[in-house]
Formats: C-alpha cells, structure tokens, sequence
C-alpha cells in the first residue's frame, strides 16, 4: 500500500511574511493528518525561513531545481548539499516550465537526478505532454520518453527512492484538469513501463502524483484511482484552505 503524497509548488509566489504565515498555518491544519505525505517546495530563497517555522512538524521542506554539481564556479545555481543544508528534504526536477522555458532536457534531468539521489534526497520527477502531443494521440510515447531519459541508469534502489509526477502540461495552471480516466490511464501505463525497466516490485512501490489544476473539490476522485498516489499542486498549495482541502481529500482515500 502506497502512502499518498501531497506536495505544494508555490514556483515564484509568495514573499518572505506570506510565506511563513502559511507555513505555520499549513502547520496547523495538518497537525493530527498522519496518514498522508505533505510537503512545501517554496522559493529557493525562503527555504530558511520556511524550515525555520516548520521546525517540530511533519511537513516536509522541497525546492523547487537544483544544478547537478556539488560546488563551484556556476553562477546563479544552488547544489544538494546546500539544499540539505537548509533542510530540504525533497527537490522537484524537470517541472514542465523548466523544460519549456528553460530549455531543461532529459539529459540534464537525468543528471541532476542521479546528483539529488547521491545526495540522500528525495527526487520528484515531472513528466507530461503538451495539449498538441495529446491531441495528435502521442501522450503514451512522450511520457514514455521522458521517463525512460530522465530515469536512465538507475539502480532499483535509486528508483525506489525516486517519486514521479505525471502533469499534462495542459492541465498545469489552466484550471482544466485531466478527468480521472485519463489522468489514471497515463498512470496506469507509467507504472508498466517501470515494471519492464526495473521489475514489478519496483514498480508497485513508486509513488506517482498527478499534477494539473488538482483543487479540493476534484482531488478526491483524482486520488481514489489505483495508480494516483498523491499530487503535486500549484495555484491550490498558495492558501491553507485549498491546500489543506487537498490533503483532508487525500486522507479521506480509501484504496
Ligand atoms: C504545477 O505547477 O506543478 C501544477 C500542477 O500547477 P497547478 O496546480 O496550478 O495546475
């Protein structure tokens, strides 16, 4: 049984007072939620701060990109060992927005996640397609792709350790989430490809979040399909009352 994971991407949101207020509000709601994994990815430059009023609960601390080196002359870049330093638990690699603005590729994806793992950090992989590759019926190929470039040489432990999010870009930020069936059939279709890259324990054991306009109202369906082990949420992870909505859903499931 897979324990579901609710993790909030705030992306560039929020400022230093707003972002401890609902830390510390977040902390609140989810005193006794013992049942569901939670985490908060904020700006990398108030993962201090947030640590810091985290300090005595059980949400865990995320950012939101990491370089893959350790140290050195790369201007601009945060390394895992400084992420571990503020406290972070989790790093999200590969968001959709990385890869589209930013030009990140599998490649790249796939090195910094081998450097998060050796880290002793959690990674969670992003993966999804584009309202044009699912209109032209090639979602199955590209999520295919993805994961099996970002994924590219890891041992069964490094996958073990590794939790996927699977966000139709075209869900992400425009309010129109995938339906259950859908979101659910990709899942679904991930978890076998898992299976014959690694083995069917493995794939069993991966935590796979669906990402894209995940709010408290469609999260419980979302959730309750076998496959859909948690969320990754971004406009609903910047209130508590919508984040904690999502997580009183998640520990509502039944499986
Ligand atoms: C995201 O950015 O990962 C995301 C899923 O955003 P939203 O929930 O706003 O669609």
């Amino acid at each position: 049984m897979r324990k579901l994971f609710i993790a909030g991407n705030w992306k560039m949101n929020l400022d230093r007072a707003k972002s401890v207020e609902l830390v510390r509000g977040l902390a609140d709601a989810f005193r006794t939620t013992t049942n569901v994994d939670v985490a908060v990815c904020p700006p990398a430059v108030y993962l201090s701060e947030v640590a810091g009023a985290l300090q005595g609960s059980s949400i865990g601390l995320g950012a939101q990109n990491v370089y893959s080196k350790p140290d050195g002359a790369f201007t601009g870049e945060l390394s895992c060992p400084m992420l571990k330093d503020v406290g972070c638990r989790y790093v999200i690699l590969g968001h959709s927005e990385r890869r589209a603005i930013f030009g990140e590729t599998d490649a790249q994806i796939n090195e910094k996640l081998h450097a998060v793992l050796a880290a002793g950090l959690t990674p969670i992989v992003c993966v999804g397609e584009t309202l044009a590759e699912r209109e032209a019926g090639r979602t199955a190929e590209v999520v295919r792709s993805q994961c099996r470039g970002s994924l590219a040489g890891l041992s069964e432990t490094q996958m073990r350790a590794t939790v996927l999010a699977y966000e139709p870009v075209w869900a992400i930020g425009t309010g129109r989430t995938a339906t259950p069936d859908q979101a659910e059939e990709v899942h679904r279709d991930i978890r076998e490809l898992l299976a014959t890259m690694f083995s069917s324990e493995t794939s069993q054991q991966i935590i796979i979040q669906y990402g894209g306009s995940v709010k408290a109202d469609n999260a419980l369906e979302l959730l309750s399909q076998p496959n859909i082990d948690g969320a990754l949420v971004g406009g609903a992870s910047l209130k508590v009352d919508s984040f904690s909505g999502i997580v009183q859903a998640a520990s509502a499931v039944k499986k």
